[in-house]
Parts: structure tokens; sequence; C-alpha cells
């Protein structure tokens, strides 16, 4: 039997030791009166520190601090040197069953505890989504219980109650078809449903009237959006809707906001919430629906660090909270479709537009024989400007969408034909100021547009490309009434920008709408009824196998943007490739079953989503080859040991190789067989660790590029 006091002095002098080591090292430890022994340690808990690195780290309790500790518990502990928030990641053991390197006297204690825990459902979900999308369980933690939500960044700690009205909603009567929609979602037998309904067709009123269910019944509901851009328009119609306060959950919300969020919605005093991916982590109890809107969105995705899909991260919460789901879609992704096809999912349909308004007419413009304006750097045809201002004239509104890939401005030599390109990217800049200031959009380098060619010292350098801003610049010259407004990244610096450009325009103080992908999601504008596709070929060829999927997708919420008020739509797309199978699909003269039919049997053939996995594996270094022939060595081994599970595509370049002077490489892991695919990721990984190779891993990755 150990002498607790002596324990109890061995453990002080190590602790002197350890802080020989601070920088500056505190005052000399006193000996604690012996009445009072420094508490014990007993027990040892795992914690999950969020840093990029995986596994859980060790730390003492004492008996006390063993009893009240829970998992999912947000505490602050001494990471290297530095205090962090961490989370306590398992249920405390007692020292005796302790079987780490370390002795248990030697672990580090835990500095602070705070009052605030993980619900459970979120606990397990975080959980599971860390094995699955091979994520750091700190960093997914971080992601469902963010420092601000522990009221950490802010000056007070203490959240502040919010004050929750209660008020009448405005009264919704659905349509005859909205009313099927809404009873077959509510009364099918399938756990999760497809709301696959037409641009206009009214699927938010049947949000609504499942949500009012919801709220009868005693349970909570999250909507999830696309964008945060979206959000402040469905925030008002939601709250009036449903006639109680929503709460808006998103990226850009203050700290102590966040905070008072997350506690409301913990406790269960705010019963919907509204946001975009990181809504699928809000607290709310007893959630009985999970909406995602336009669940085929790409943005559902997150890109960095915890690559995580949103809507397939709500299907795995809902179904072990016993919730619902319905995904919404005019153009449902075709994993989603599949399980729609095979019964896996309830399949419900809206066909037309909400009080039988037309879809808009969809006409070609065919580029090579068309007559065109070159002075935006982007052609545009003599019958656009023309019927832009008869449009303009009767005094309705145009959207012109340009999507920005690609079609950016940039400076090219007239002698040498070399494009100015950002320093540390390999990407050209995009020139902005009328040609007097170039900006990269990866990395957000800035400089003055030089004199002469980098190459060739020639002087003619010659802006090519269009943008928006030149198109902006443009249009009033050709149309003398044209109002213009644009809206795209370099525009909208705010929330507060976006809905000024969007109220302006909305209430007609101007009458033209110039925009990239940001205008597409979801925007109700009821005096547009021009859409101008200024340059749809761009959405054709990009190198992933769901490019043609995501061209119909786009160019669908594109053209449903038009014609939604009284009178009727009308849609321009300029292009040189009239033939494509999605242009012929939008103007129905090629059926969309048919053109699904022909995707989806390229994918089995091929063996992609949905019919087979797909991981990459991305390694980043400061060189090209230290990017490229540690991928080599991986597929080899892969090779080796799992070869016929598994298919190893690559090494190959990102399509943006070059990113901020880091390069990437990728390795595809590819199969039918999700546990080899997984086992492959985690072989990867290890090794990466053991060899200090920068890999990220990306689980179901949503753009190949
Ligand atoms: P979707 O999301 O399917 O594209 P929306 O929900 O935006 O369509 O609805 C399109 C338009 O029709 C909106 O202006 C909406 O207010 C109107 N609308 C749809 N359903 C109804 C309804 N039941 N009662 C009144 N207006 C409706
Ligand atoms: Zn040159
Ligand atoms: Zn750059």
């Amino acid at each position: 039997v150990v002498n607790p006091l002596l324990a109890w002095t061995s453990r002080r002098r190590r602790e002197e030791c350890h802080l020989s080591f601070e920088l500056t090292p505190g005052p000399e430890p006193q000996p604690a009166a012996p009445r009072t022994p420094a508490p014990q340690v007993t027990h040892v808990v795992e914690v999950a520190v969020p840093r990029p690195l995986f596994g859980t780290f060790s730390y003492s309790l004492s008996a006390e601090q063993a009893q009240s500790l829970r998992p999912g518990q947000a505490i602050q502990v001494k990471f290297g040197r530095k205090l962090t928030h961490a989370y306590v990641a398992s249920s405390p053991i007692p020292v005796t069953d302790y079987r780490g390197s370390l002795e248990p006297e030697k672990l580090k204690a835990i500095e602070a505890v705070e009052p605030i825990v993980l619900p459970a459902d979120l606990l397990d979900l975080g959980q599971w989504a860390a094995k699955y999308y091979h994520a750091p369980l700190g960093e997914v933690f971080q992601a469902m219980l963010p420092a601000a939500a522990m009221g950490l960044r802010s000056q007070k700690k203490q959240p502040r109650a919010i004050e929750r009205k209660v008020f009448e909603p405005t009264p919704i009567e659905l349509s005859s078809a909205q009313q099927r929609a809404f009873h077959g979602i509510r009364d099918a037998k399938q756990s999760t449903a497809l709301l696959h309904g037409v641009t206009g067709s009214g699927k938010t009123e049947i949000y609504l009237m499942l949500i009012r269910e919801q709220l009868k019944a005693g349970r909570s509901v999250v909507l999830m959006v696309p964008e945060i851009a979206l959000t402040p328009q469905l925030h008002r119609r939601l709250e009036a809707g449903i006639g109680e306060t929503v709460a808006m959950w998103h990226s850009a919300l203050a700290d102590g906001k966040r905070r008072d969020l997350w506690h409301a919605m913990h406790e269960g005093k705010i019963r919907v919430a509204v946001g975009a991916r990181s809504a699928v982590f809000v607290p709310l109890k007893q959630v009985g629906l999970i909406i995602v809107d336009e669940e085929h969105e790409a943005t559902y995705k997150q890109e960095e660090r915890f690559r995580y899909h949103a809507r397939d991260l709500a299907l795995v919460r809902a179904k072990s909270a016993g919730a619902k789901v319905v995904l919404g879609s005019a153009t449902p992704c075709l994993e989603t479709l599949e399980a729609a096809r095979t019964g896996k999912y309830y399949w419900s349909k809206l066909t037309e537009r909400y009080s039988k308004r037309p879809l808009p007419r969809i006409e070609t413009v065919q580029m090579n024989q068309a007559k065109v304006r070159h002075e935006a750097g982007i052609p545009v045809a003599d019958a656009v400007i023309k019927s832009v201002r008869e449009t303009l004239e009767r005094g309705e509104q145009v959207l012109l969408f340009l999507n920005r890939r690609g079609f950016a401005n940039f400076l090219q030599c007239d002698d040498c034909g070399e494009v100015v390109e950002c320093s540390q990217c390999s990407v050209s800049m995009t020139v902005h100021h009328g040609g007097k200031h170039l900006k990269c959009h990866l990395c957000g380098e800035q400089r003055p547009a030089p004199s002469t060619c980098p190459s060739c010292k020639s002087y003619e350098l010659k802006v090519s490309g269009g943008g928006t801003e030149r198109l902006e610049e443009a249009l009033p010259n050709w149309i003398s009434n044209a109002k213009v407004v644009r809206l795209d990244r370099d525009q909208v610096t705010s929330t507060k920008r976006l809905e000024e450009i969007l109220g302006s325009f909305r209430a007609g103080e101007s009458n033209v709408l110039i925009g990239t992908q940001m205008l597409v999601k979801g925007h109700d504008f009821s005096g547009v009824t021009l859409v101008v596709v200024v340059n749809a070929d761009s959405l054709f060829h990009w190198p992933d196998f769901r490019a043609p999927e995501r061209a119909l997708q786009t160019l669908t919420q594109v053209a449903g943007r038009a014609g939604r008020g009284e009178k009727p739509g009308r849609v321009m797309i300029q292009t040189r490739q009239p033939d494509h199978a999605v242009i012929q699909v939008l103007q129905s003269k090629l059926s969309i079953d048919d053109f699904l039919n022909e995707e989806r049997s390229l994918r089995q053939e091929l063996q992609y989503p949905p019919f087979g996995r797909l991981i990459r594996l991305r390694v980043d270094s400061a060189h090209r080859d230290d990017s490229r022939k540690p991928l080599e060595f991986v597929r080899d081994q892969l090779e080796a040991q799992l070869g016929g599970r598994i298919q190893v595509l690559g090494p190959s370049e990102a399509v943006v190789e070059r990113i901020k002077n880091v390069y990437r490489w990728d390795l595809i892991l590819k199969s039918t067989d999700l546990a080899s695919l997984h086992q492959a990721a985690r072989m990867a990984r290890d090794w990466a660790v053991r060899h200090k190779v920068e890999l990220s891993v990306d689980v179901d990755p949503q753009s190949m590029g």
C-alpha cells in the first residue's frame, strides 16, 4: 500500500520539474497545508483536443473530478505548453485499469471543467463521423461545440437568455398538389423522403407545414440550406410561417450570439434552427425532422480539415434520433435519385409550379453563328442585347449569369501568349479596376499590373477573358436605361452588403443583376422575366465525372429564377454546343429520364458513386516531388495488400496543382467494398503519420479537382 502522503510529495516534485521547462516559471510552489492535501490521482480520462492530430490524450483526474466529468464535457487542458479547450472523449477509468505507457501520476491534470456538455446524440454522431471521415475527434467535437458556443470567446461565459417570441403564424393554404406531397411525406413508411419539385413549385410551403406538425408533436426541426447568403430572407419567411423564434445558425455568427443560441437550443427554448452545413450539429432537443433544401448542392460538403458532408450526416443523425429527413431539390443528385428509385427513400414529385405559373421558355443563342460584341471580354450576342433592352423597356428585370470558373479577366501577352500568373499558385491572376490591379482568387495575393510581359518583355499585355466587372461596365454603353448591380464574391463582403444589393434590386432601384454562382441559390425575384446564361459551355468542360450532372443542376436553378412572378419567364443560353445533352434536357428535347439513365449506366460501368465509393488521398508539400512520391509509394503498398478489393488511381496533380506555394497531388481509391476502402485509408494515414507526410483523407469527395 502506497503511503498517500509520499505519493503526493513525489507528484509535487515532478510538477516542479515540469515547471522549470516553462518560459516564465510561476511562483515557487508552496507546500500545501497538511490538512488539505492536493487531490490524489485516482482516474484517467481520454481527452479529444482540437488539433489536426489523431488519437486521444490521457489526463489524470481526482476521484471527485472523475465523478462529475461526463463524455462530451468541455474542459480546458494544457496541451504542450498551451492552454486549450478540449472535450472529454470517454468515461473516466480507475488508474488500476489504465494501460497507457506513462504512469498515471505523470499525466497532466485537467486545468478547468466547463459547465457545458455535448448532448448524447451529438456525441454519438461525432464519434461516428470521426471514424467515417478519418477526422481527428477533437476537430469534430469542435465543429459541434465551438469555443464560441462555450462562451470562451466572450467576456461573459454566461449566456444571455434569448427572448422567445410566439405569435400567430401567417396562414398557409397548400395547393392540391402541395397537399398531396405533404401528406405523402408525412405518412410515408420510409424515414427519408425526397421532395423532388420543379423550381417555383413551392417546396418551402411544404417545409413549413411539415415543421408545424413536428412542433405540435413536441419535437424540434433543423432546416438546412446551402448558402448563408440565402438565409436572411428565408429566416423571416420561416418565423412568419410557424409563429415562433427561429435560430439562425451559420459561420458568420458573432461569438456572443453563438453562445446564447447554443444554450437556448440546448435548453429547449428554441425549437427550430435554420442554417448552412454546420446546422447539422445544432444541439436542438428531440429532433423530429431534418430538412435539407437543395440537397444536391456541393456547398454541403466541408472541403477542409474535417471534411464532412452535411446531408449525409443529417441522415446519420436522424437515424439515431428517430427523426425523419426530407431532401428537397428540383435536380437531386444521382446518389439520392438512386435511393428513391429503389424505394429506400419515399419519392414525392411536384411537376408544376405553384398556381400553374408556366416554367420559363428556354432558347439557345448559337454563338458560332450569332452576331456578337466583344467589348466585355466575353462574347455577347446582339440578339441577347436586343432582348435585354426590350425587357427593360417593359419595366421588367433581367438576370445575367456568368460562371466565374476560368472566365475572370486575365492579362495575356499578345506577342508570346504568356498569361500573368500568381507567384504562389498555378492559376492566372484576375484583373481588377480596369486593368490596373491584379488579384489571386485562391490566396488573395494582390499587386499592380505589370506594364511588360514577364516572359518576353513585350508591352503588348492585353486584358482577356470576361468577368462580371467588365460586363457591368459594358452594359450601360449598349443599353442606356440599364441600371446594373453585381453580385459576386468581390462585391459581397458581408451579409449586410448582400441584403443591400438584393434589396435594391427587389425594390426596382436597379433593373439588371449580374452574378456568379451565388445568384442561382434560390432567390425569389418576382420582377425577373429574362435570364441570360452568358457562357454555358464553361460548365461542360470541368474534369469531373459529375460535370454533366452539375451543369444541369446549375442551369436548371438559373433558369428557375425567370418568371416567378405574374409574368412568364424566358431564358437565353449562349452556347457553342446547342446539341449538348444538358441543353437538350433543358429544352425538353431529351427527356430527363433518358439523360439520367445514361449518366447512371456510365457511373455503373465505372463504379463511380452511387455504385462504388471513392476516397481521395492528398499530399501537400512545398516541393513537387515530395507531394507525388509518397503517393507512389502508398499506391504500391495498397495495391500489393488490397489490390483485389480496391482500385487505386493516380497519383495525379490536383486541377490547381499549386496554391500558396504548396503542391497538391492526389490518389483516388475506388471500390464497392466500403470496409476495404476505409482500411486502405487507415493504412495510408498511419504510414503518413510515421513518415511525417502531410496527407489528408477526403471520404466521398465531391469535386475531383
Ligand atoms: P421552390 O422552393 O419550390 O422553388 P418556393 O417555395 O420559393 O418554390 O415558391 C415559389 C413561389 O410560389 C413563392 O413566391 C411562394 O411564395 C409561392 N407559393 C408557393 N406555394 C404557395 C402557397 N401554398 N400559397 C401561396 N404562395 C405560394
Ligand atoms: Zn510575352
Ligand atoms: Zn495565389
